[in-house]
């Protein structure tokens, strides 16, 4: 176990509530982490996003993507805003930039009803809903991002893209992942959710992971296609793991699997990579909310937690590890008290009096 150890994190509050919500995570690390923790952090604030690309006409300098990328991992708050946009009619998203040129394959997304939390579903026979979609986030449909093309106004194509390599990496990922779940008593099970009924580029995601399960024979391999799947994350939730999906399929089901447990607020992500971690929540900027001190922290904070965790089993700082529990339990303990409660749980409290309630749940 290495004491004392320091970790450089690069922080990217972005746009509208992106800064309220990383405001409040570093307030958390900041308690978190402090005398006696056994390893220390180092923040370095940079600027990207729509209002990087308003003010300065870049959303991420080379400069800032260059000390992120030395960073050892990387905050995000949210970035992109609607009404700023490119003059293809896109919006300005460096956050896509980073998982694509830093190569962070795995869009991990935890779902975990707690007690106190919201649950607009609930299991007759009282299983709890404890999942993670593990999106794959530099290819699928997104690697079409910038290349679609309008012929002629009448016509748009944007191209699925899957490879083998990314794939075999993203599933073995996520056959770990479910292994150090079951460690913690997660039920080792990893779902394919895919189109390979009718598409070739699913078809071959499918055969890949069928190849990848058979080298990891202790966990539990299972399919689903994607539309039979959001059916059952609304019917039954309760039964899923891990479950691995393409791009543009992660990202819509991990919006409604958020929503199962109280919405985007309480919605936690990190995308990794071989060797970078970006830490966000996985909701955007909220202008609906934003400048209002209302937008719910709790997401944020426990991306905090994941980053914790990553930098404990990358570098053996067991000290990290515990952080990041400590923080995961004074958030299951803010939220089972009921007070104070954020206002999209139907509480009426702010980012600032949550946050302080989880430091002192700490
Ligand atoms: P959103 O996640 O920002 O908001 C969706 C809904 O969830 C809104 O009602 C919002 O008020 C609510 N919400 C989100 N986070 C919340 C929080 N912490 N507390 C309470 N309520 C919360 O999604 P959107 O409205 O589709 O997108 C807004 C902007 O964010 C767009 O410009 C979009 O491109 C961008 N975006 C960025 C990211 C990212 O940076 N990773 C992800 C998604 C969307």
């Amino acid at each position: 176990m290495t004491s004392n150890r320091r970790f450089h994190i690069a922080v990217m509050p972005g746009d509208g509530i992106g800064p309220e919500v990383i405001d409040a995570a570093l307030a958390v690390l900041g308690a978190a982490t402090g005398d006696g923790a056994g390893f220390a952090l180092d923040f370095e604030h940079l600027a990207a996003g729509a209002g990087a690309w308003r003010d300065t006409g870049t959303a991420m300098s080379e400069q800032t993507f260059e000390r992120a990328k030395a960073a050892d991992a990387i905050l995000l708050g949210a970035m992109g805003l609607p009404d700023v946009r490119y003059p293809d009619g896109t919006e300005i998203a460096p956050q896509l930039d980073l998982r694509f040129r830093l190569g962070l394959y795995a869009g991990v997304r935890p779902v975990r009803a707690l007690p106190g939390g919201a649950r607009p579903l609930a299991d007759p026979r009282g299983a709890d809903i404890d999942l993670v979609i593990v999106r794959e986030s530099t290819e699928g449909l997104f690697a079409s991002r910038g290349k679609g093309v309008v012929e002629d106004d009448r016509v748009a194509r944007d191209t699925m893209v899957i490879t083998r390599e990314t794939c075999e990496r993203l599933f073995d990922a996520s056959f770990h992942l479910a292994r150090r779940r079951r460690a913690r008593g997660g039920r080792g099970r990893v779902t394919c959710v895919d189109k390979s009924n009718v598409f070739a580029s699913m078809a071959f995601f499918r055969r890949i992971f069928d190849e990848c399960a058979a080298r990891h024979p202790d966990i539990e391999a299972a399919h689903h296609y994607v539309d039979a799947a959001a059916l059952d994350l609304v019917r039954k939730p309760w039964e899923f793991d891990v479950m691995v999906t393409e791009n543009m399929f992660g990202d819509i089901l991990s919006d409604l699997t958020a929503a199962l447990v109280g919405g985007m607020g309480m919605a936690p992500s990190a995308d990794i990579g071989d060797g970078h971690g970006v830490f966000q929540p996985a909701h955007g900027s909220a202008p609906d909310i934003a400048g209002r001190g209302i937008a719910n922290p709790l997401a944020a904070i426990q991306t905090a937690a994941m980053m914790l965790d990553w930098l404990a089993e990358r570098h053996g700082v067991e000290a990290c590890a515990e952080a990041g529990r400590r923080i995961d339990a004074a958030v299951a303990a803010v939220l089972a008290a009921g007070s104070p409660r954020p206002a999209d749980l139907g509480g009426t409290d702010g980012t600032e009096t949550v946050a302080r309630a989880v430091i002192a749940a700490l």
